[in-house]
């Protein structure tokens, strides 16, 4: 049995033989994103193809995505997808990512001509009509994938589905499935009716003697894990702590039965799109070689912030969205300490919970010149706060896997992050004895153990040599799709592996 951590995948060599894969999501950049679903699904299958496999995505046609803008085509006459006891007509559209990657759009304007994405009563119900819808539409395809690439909970009844009431379809025969978690936390837990509406009532619950409060109630992400050839989370570590109690969001019980199926692929980047040399949203652009002119950015980060401009005073910055799971009490237990005593500047960049932003509202009118707080989503104004800061804060509760870290370090700001899931695997703590280390890392969840590391990371700034080193080092990472592209080729590898082998079993 493989165990999380030490995985397999990360030995086996590139798989020659192409691959039909049928990629998944609720949201695809650059068509649909609320958060980093999106720019997996977006960036992971321009990489698969770069290899040489034949993967298509497909996802719903959202009311706001303009089929003149992507150059929809319809590609299926309406065709009828069961619903309940009864159906609902679809239509299947086609566009593609980069003329590259053809994508495949369910559409219904019943279920999808909406203002948002989600957030409505019938989600279930919505996303049930788009996976159905697109089962049936791949059979009306001249073109039978051989692995089905689910994401998070909106897709995760489609390898029940395969299991199930498609068991016998020779179409989906030989069809493998993979399941990735991007973030537990979210799981889409609804009532039995939805069963009836996804025509699975026969089989009833997934009953689990250790998931007492699971079983009686449909949890789609459960239901992802329970029936899914492969599992995997987007981060090694991840992978490792949603086994147990403290992160499995009482799924662990069944992700511990399932283990031998979990695996940690960490995610990318798109070092085109995120790149510091090109970056058009910037004062000054740069790269290793011309990394004086990155002050220039810090210069005008701190103009646009309205605080003093000095190219001396350490400029800490956060661009989260502001919940729990980003650490944020320990940010608000300890930010008054570093801005009287560290002397560090604080830009902020986020929106969620009220309570957070009473909070720095409260205290950019108290520290004015030394806090500017921007209680908004700019996703130009993110560039610029990955440019211009010198550390860039993450001090997490959970984080699957995280991208603010690496696209800091892509641009030279220094990341200082809790050492959990992806953060502990993309962040290694400066050895000042050594001089290794990519950042400044702490672990127990304690505003103490945050304020220690912000006096470690802003007494090294001071030092300019060591600090241009680890700049540099963090600049030097590969964080490329290409690498996790290749991983989650043999992961569809290894999922057909036991699709084939359950099925003689
Ligand atoms: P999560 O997916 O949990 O929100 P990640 O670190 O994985 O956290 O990804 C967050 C992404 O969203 C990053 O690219 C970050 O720059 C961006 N982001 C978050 N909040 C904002 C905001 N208010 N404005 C612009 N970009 C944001």
């Amino acid at each position: 049995m493989s165990q999380p951590g030490e995985h397999p995948i990360n030995r086996v060599r590139e798989v020659q033989t192409p691959l039909k894969i049928l990629l998944l999501a609720a949201e695809v950049v650059p068509f649909a994103k609320t958060g980093g679903l999106a720019d997996v699904a977006g960036s992971l299958p321009k990489a698969i193809r770069a290899l040489g496999h034949d993967i298509r995505v497909a996802m719903p046609r959202y009311g706001r995505i303009s089929p003149h803008r992507f150059n929809l085509m319809r590609v299926l006459d309406p065709f009828p997808v069961p619903m309940d006891d009864r159906s609902e007509q679809a239509e299947l559209m086609q566009t593609s990512l980069d003329g590259d990657v053809p994508v495949y759009m369910i559409e219904n304007a019943r279920y999808f001509d909406r203002d948002c994405i989600y957030m409505y009563p019938d989600d279930a119900e919505r996303f049930i009509f788009f996976c159905r819808g697109m089962l049936e539409a791949v059979k009306r395809l001249d073109w039978q994938p051989d692995i089905v690439h689910c994401h998070d909970w909106h897709t995760a009844l489609i390898p029940n589905w395969i299991k199930t009431i498609y068991a016998h379809d020779p179409f989906f025969e030989n069809v493998a499935s993979v399941y990735t978690i991007h973030n537990l936390a979210y799981q889409g837990i609804f009532g039995y009716r939805v069963l009836e509406v996804a025509g699975i009532d026969e089989y009833g619950f997934v009953v689990h003697p250790d998931t007492v409060d699971l079983n009686e109630v449909v949890d789609f992400m459960g239901r992802g894990i329970f029936f899914s050839d492969v599992i995997n989370a987007v981060s090694e570590t991840y992978s490792r702590e949603i086994l147990t109690p403290e992160y499995g969001e009482k799924l662990d019980p069944l992700l511990r039965d399932r283990r031998d199926r979990l695996f940690g692929v960490l995610n990318g980047i798109d070092l085109d799109e995120f790149d510091p040399a090109t970056d058009s949203y910037l004062e000054a652009n740069y790269n290793l070689e011309s990394l004086d002119q990155r002050v220039h950015n810090k210069l005008s980060l701190q103009r646009e912030a309205g605080l003093r401009q000095d190219p001396h005073v350490p400029v800490v910055g956060i661009i989260a969205r502001l919940t729990d799971q980003k650490g944020l009490d320990l940010v608000t237990s300890t930010l008054e300490a570093v801005l009287q005593h560290l002397g560090a500047q604080f830009v902020l960049l986020g929106t969620g919970e009220q309570r957070y932003h009473d909070f720095f509202s409260e205290l950019s009118n108290r520290f004015p010149e030394q806090a500017g707080i921007f209680l908004t989503f700019n996703a130009s104004l993110a560039r610029r706060i990955y440019a211009g800061s010198d550390l860039f804060l993450m001090p997490s509760r959970f984080e699957p896997c995280g991208l603010g870290q690496m696209i800091a370090m892509r641009y030279g700001s220094v990341p200082l992050v809790r050492a959990v899931g992806g953060l502990a695997d993309t962040v290694s703590d400066y050895d000042p004895v050594s001089g290794n280390g990519t950042g400044f890392v702490f672990t127990t969840y304690d505003p103490m153990a945050l304020y220690t590391s912000l006096v470690r990371a802003v007494e090294t700034y001071r030092h300019r040599d060591i600090w241009r080193e680890l700049q540099v080092r963090c600049m030097q990472q590969d964080f490329s799709w290409e690498k996790s592209a290749r991983k989650y080729v043999e992961l569809y590898n290894r999922a057909r592996a036991f699709r084939a082998q359950d099925r003689t079993a």
